[in-house]
């Protein structure tokens, strides 16, 4: 569904992202850790095009990225294969970012109807169907700011759903989140792994990296220092690096 090859990414003079290649095939979770500033949001971003990247290939279904002019002044040339590859690569971020003016449903509603241009009626009993997926059907009608933090991601995971992407790309999904709701958002991810969607999951929690991911892997610098299936990386970690980061996150 997702690949990216050999990605270059630098703000001004510093570099950020040295020659990266990831490929997150349909069903497939792949979990990006590592340290704080070793690059897995900057990631995510340059994936689904809402930052610039230098050199390197992102292919969307086998589709690469068209691009005009070279190194910093390299954009994407192609506006209609940008909104194609956006609306089908839903993010969640660590801070939720629901609209606080909308309802938590007309929060679910609003991307499929004014950038898809869906049937309002339509999305309505699809956006229902969502929220009783993630737990929080009986929310509908609540405001953002009389939800829980666990309710409030729960409800962004659902307008992503909304989307009906062929991916999603999850931003330190649980880290706002206090221990007991961090756990209703982990449920609902493994619920979507056990589906078999495909998932880009940046995490600083590696017993759900452990638990969701066909494949774990570890940044650091800008540079993937190791990779692999969960048991393995962390079971058999080879990188003095990697036990050193496993060892400080236990
Ligand atoms: P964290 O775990 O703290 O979220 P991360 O692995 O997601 O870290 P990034 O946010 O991808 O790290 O940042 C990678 C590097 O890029 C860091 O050195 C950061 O300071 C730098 N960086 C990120 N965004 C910008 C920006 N807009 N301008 C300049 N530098 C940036
Ligand atoms: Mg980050």
């Amino acid at each position: 569904v997702l690949e990216i090859r050999n990605l270059h990414k630098a703000y001004g003079a510093l570099e950020v992202i040295k020659g990266v290649s990831i490929a997150a095939h349909k069903g497939d979770v792949v979990s990006l850790i590592g340290s704080s500033g070793s690059g897995k949001s900057t990631i995510l971003r340059c994936a689904n095009l809402l930052e610039d990247s230098q050199q390197g290939d992102i292919l969307f279904q086998g589709e690469p990225v068209k691009w005009r002019g070279h190194g910093h002044n390299r954009r994407p040339a192609d506006g209609s294969q940008v909104l194609r590859i956006r609306t089908n690569l839903s993010m969640v971020f660590q801070q939720f970012n629901l609209w606080s003016h909308l309802t938590i449903l007309q929060n679910v509603m609003e991307a499929p109807v004014t950038v898809l241009g869906r049937d309002k009626h339509e999305v309505e009993a699809s956006a229902r169907r969502y929220l009783d997926k993630v737990g929080i059907g009986d929310k509908c009608d609540a405001w953002p700011a009389q939800l829980s933090g666990g309710q409030q991601q729960r409800a962004a995971i659902a307008r992503a759903l909304a989307m009906e992407p062929q991916a999603l790309l999850f931003d330190e999904p649980t880290s706002a989140l206090d221990p007991e709701l961090e756990q209703e958002v982990v449920k609902v991810i493994k619920d979507l792994a056990a589906e078999g969607r495909t998932m880009m999951i940046v995490t600083h929690d590696m017993k759900m990296a452990h638990d969701v991911s066909d494949h774990v892997i570890f940044l650091h610098e800008g540079l993937i220092e190791e990779e692999g299936a969960p048991e393995v990386l962390f079971g058999q970690p080879k990188s003095e690096r990697l036990r050193g980061f496993l060892s400080s996150t236990v």
